[in-house]
């Protein structure tokens, strides 16, 4: 089957409108005439388009899995003062993230895993207790004095004790413990897998032998409005490779470049256990213009589609 292409005229008119439609000012800055009306009908593609060559474009829908989710977890330990000094992130009720929008690491501390862990050293009291040691837990400082004793003042020595002041006469004391710092806990959170989304559908692939500027916005808008635009389609690509000369009804060595590149990359995609060919493989006649304004400026108009079902793309 041989697809019908849109001929020049009706690509000529369906740009003029719609560049009219955008910017009629500009239209008639570049194509009207001083002292005249100026009027779309005038603006002929026999006078204005210089060149003309035809390719074509090949589409297809991809669904991806955006490679394997990063799993596990890290947990790390801190004491109390150093557990706000880590950035947290958080992601309850957030949804899926868009793992070509996240720029930070696969993996973040998350605020919801923040935890207390009683300090083992001191059993969560923040403090160890331990034996005096100025009195070494006697909770009495012991003294001997020398008492002179009667008239002959012989020299007797007496014990005497009095509490002792470091520990209150209680004999045990204190500490701050040494690993909480006497804040009873540390602190355990988790860096976790941000939650990504993990698989995209339609992904449109289009491959193009005029290699326009235009490709992402064509394979998008393909995405879009499939059903707007007419072109052969194929279920395989031997089938594609081997009917396409004919289904189009010309032929370059873009042509046949762009025919051959699409196909190893749908094979990329078929082997890809990642990704999964959502669609069938459509082959679209495009015309590619050269035109060039009154006042001299070049532009380009494309048509991608058949006579009866066409878009068109311009830098005009
Ligand atoms: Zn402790
Ligand atoms: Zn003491």
């Amino acid at each position: 089957m041989r697809i019908k292409t849109p001929n020049l005229d009706e690509i000529w008119l369906r740009w003029k409108q719609k560049a009219a439609r955008m910017d009629r000012k500009k239209m008639e800055k570049e194509f009207g005439t001083k002292g005249a009306v100026f009027s779309l009908d005038a603006i002929s593609a026999a006078e204005y388009v210089k060149d003309t060559t035809k390719e074509a474009a090949i589409y297809f829908a991809v669904k991806k899995s955006l490679g394997p989710a990063p799993k596990g977890k890290e947990e790390n330990i801190v004491t109390a003062p150093r557990v706000g000094r880590v950035q947290y992130y958080s992601f309850k009720g957030a949804g899926k993230i868009n793992k070509e929008n996240w720029k930070d690491d696969e993996k973040v501390p998350q605020f919801e895993s923040i935890q207390a862990v009683p300090c083992k050293n001191c059993k969560g009291k923040g403090y160890i207790e331990d034996k005096c040691k100025t009195c070494k837990g006697t909770g009495k400082i012991e003294e001997t004095f020398t008492v002179l004793v009667g008239e002959e003042q012989k020299k007797e020595k007496k014990p005497f004790s009095y509490p002792c002041g470091a520990c209150y006469g209680t004999g045990n004391r204190t500490e701050p413990c040494k690993e909480c710092g006497g804040h009873k806990n540390l602190y355990k959170y988790e860096e976790l897998p941000v939650p990504f989304q993990t698989v995209v559908t339609g992904v449109p692939v289009l491959h193009s032998s005029a290699q326009t500027r235009y490709e992402k916005e064509i394979g998008e808008d393909l995405h879009k409005m499939i059903e707007d635009v007419e072109g052969i389609r194929f279920s395989n690509f031997k089938e594609l490779d081997s009917k396409a000369e004919a289904s189009l009804g010309y032929w370059n060595k873009n042509i046949k470049k762009t025919i051959n590149s699409s196909g190893s990359d749908y094979k990329s995609h078929e082997k890809d256990k990642d990704a999964q060919i959502t669609s069938q493989i459509y082959l679209f006649p495009m015309i590619l213009m050269h035109a060039e304004t009154k006042r001299g400026k070049k532009f380009e108009i494309y048509s991608l589609g058949s006579g009866d079902k066409f878009m068109i793309y311009s830098n005009f």
